[in-house]
């Protein structure tokens, strides 16, 4: 039996379902929301430890860098809605966003479940439809054409558009699921290989895994893969499996890519504090060798990080019971070129299980980046964590999956209110472009 025919059928609650959904109801098309879990929105709601972290204070040609060579991409949805959209909006909810740490941007009330309940609360006030416990099994396509889709009551309902704003793998308690993926596959797309992204790196060398809860202020951490150099800066945790913290998890997704490549493992390299290069340490080390000759190495290293580290640092140089004036020059020089850059041995990230997001997703190539619409099946639009594009920590990710379900929802309305016209890129009612 066929259900009530809906113009705009929406594929998951997320950030990018819930824009793109309002957006195809504002644009004066009949619209439905479904989500395969008992809540709306799960990930949002535990985004940034409860507060949500929405987006950040860039520009949008800074923020398109931020994810790197595919960066591109991201710009038609930026210039249709970015701050200039989704500030007002939120305001206009009474959702009013503050700035910490002169970067980030958070709901002054410190509530993801308020910038959840805005998106919500306008899709109703819009005439959508939602429904939750509702998972989309299938994606009917005819003549090339969206027809409509299948739910797991095993009824189809009709519909002119999808909208596949599933999300990714990431995190599975929060809704991270391979569903969506395998919709699009079905439908012809390709899927870049996946891999953890915002995840801890694992980590082979016991040394490392002993130190388990020991954090550094500001570390660095580096890796090559060809002539790339990947590193980030930052606070830095040991766990006992290697290392979390922001200046872990943001390497996690190219640092899990290059291993995979390398049969499994990359060279590493760690500094555990960035500031200070292989010269200050042999200008240091020479300094005490004539002030503090009869102190142990690790005693005066413990100045700079704590013991275990010191003692750590000292044992894989080889002087961890002597003095200061006992090193010889090499030892000397061991020593400082380890201070400034521990090689360790990385054998991936994850596991998916605490990744935050997920890297690869549906091929860009296979998706117009003007209105979001599938090259493959006309009426098929993507938004959100499902395409193979993904930011780092701060903001990133749901600003993109605000934005992104922002231009798919409007360019699904579009389409649908002219006919079986040609697909172009919808108006933007804020800068009327
Ligand atoms: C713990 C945690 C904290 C985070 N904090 C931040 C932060 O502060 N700032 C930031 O920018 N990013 C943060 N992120 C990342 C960010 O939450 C995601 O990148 C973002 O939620 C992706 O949005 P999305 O709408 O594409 O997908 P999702 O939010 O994953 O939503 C997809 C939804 O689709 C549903 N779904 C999947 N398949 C189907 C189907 N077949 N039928 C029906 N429903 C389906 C899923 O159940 C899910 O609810 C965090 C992630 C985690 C895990």
């Amino acid at each position: 039996m066929t259900k009530q025919p809906y113009d705009v059928v929406v594929i998951g609650s997320g950030p990018a379902g819930l824009s793109a959904a309002l957006a195809a109801a504002e644009s004066g098309v009949s619209v439905l929301l479904c989500e395969r879990l008992r809540t709306f929105g799960l990930k949002l709601l535990a985004s940034g430890g409860g507060k949500c972290n929405v987006s950040n204070i860039l520009d949008k040609t800074a923020f398109l860098n931020a994810f790197g060579r595919e960066g591109r991409f991201l710009k038609p949805a930026l210039d249709f809605a970015y701050h200039d959209w989704l500030f007002p909006f939120l305001k206009q909810w009474n959702v009013p966003l503050k700035l910490e740490n002169q970067f980030h941007y958070f709901p002054v009330s410190e509530r993801a479940g308020d910038i959840l309940n805005a998106f919500l609360n306008a899709f109703q006030n819009a005439g959508g439809t939602r429904k939750k416990e509702t998972e989309v099994t299938d994606i009917i396509v005819n003549d090339g054409k969206i027809s409509g889709v299948t739910l797991n009551d095993g009824k189809m309902t009709e519909c002119r558009s999808v909208i596949l704003a599933s999300g990714g793998t990431a995190w599975p308690k929060l809704g991270g699921t391979e569903s969506g993926l395998n919709l699009a596959a079905k439908l012809g797309h390709s899927i870049a290989p996946i891999y953890p992204a915002m995840a801890p790196l694992l980590i082979r060398d016991q040394w490392v895994r002993n130190l388990t809860g020991i954090s550094l202020p500001d570390s660095e951490l580096s890796f090559r893969r060809g002539h790339t150099r990947f590193h980030n800066r930052g606070e830095l945790l040991f766990t006992h499996e290697g290392f979390s913290g922001p200046c872990a998890i943001d390497l996690a997704a190219s640092l899990a890519e290059s291993c995979d490549r390398n049969g499994g493992e990359t060279t590493l390299l760690f500094r555990a504090d960035a500031s200070r290069d292989a010269a200050f340490w042999r200008r240091k080390l020479d300094l005490l060798r004539t002030r503090d000759g009869k102190k142990l190495v690790r005693t005066l290293l413990a100045g700079w990080f704590p013991h275990a580290l010191s003692d750590a640092f000292c044992r894989l140089a080889g002087c961890y019971d002597r003095k200061i004036s006992e090193l010889t020059a090499p030892l000397r020089e061991r020593l400082c070129t380890l201070l400034s850059e521990t090689p360790l041995t990385a054998i991936g990230a994850g596991p998916m299980e605490k990744a935050m997001a997920m890297k690869g997703g549906v091929k860009l190539r296979e998706i117009n980046p003007k209105t979001l619409e599938s090259r493959l099946v006309k009426g098929l639009f993507f938004a959100g964590e499902i395409m193979d594009l993904v930011g780092p920590c701060g903001g990133y990710n749901i600003q993109w999956a605000l934005s992104s379900g922002r231009l798919a929802g409007s360019s699904a309305g579009a389409a649908v209110s002219a006919g079986d016209g040609q697909t172009t890129a919808p108006r933007n009612e804020f800068t009327g472009k």
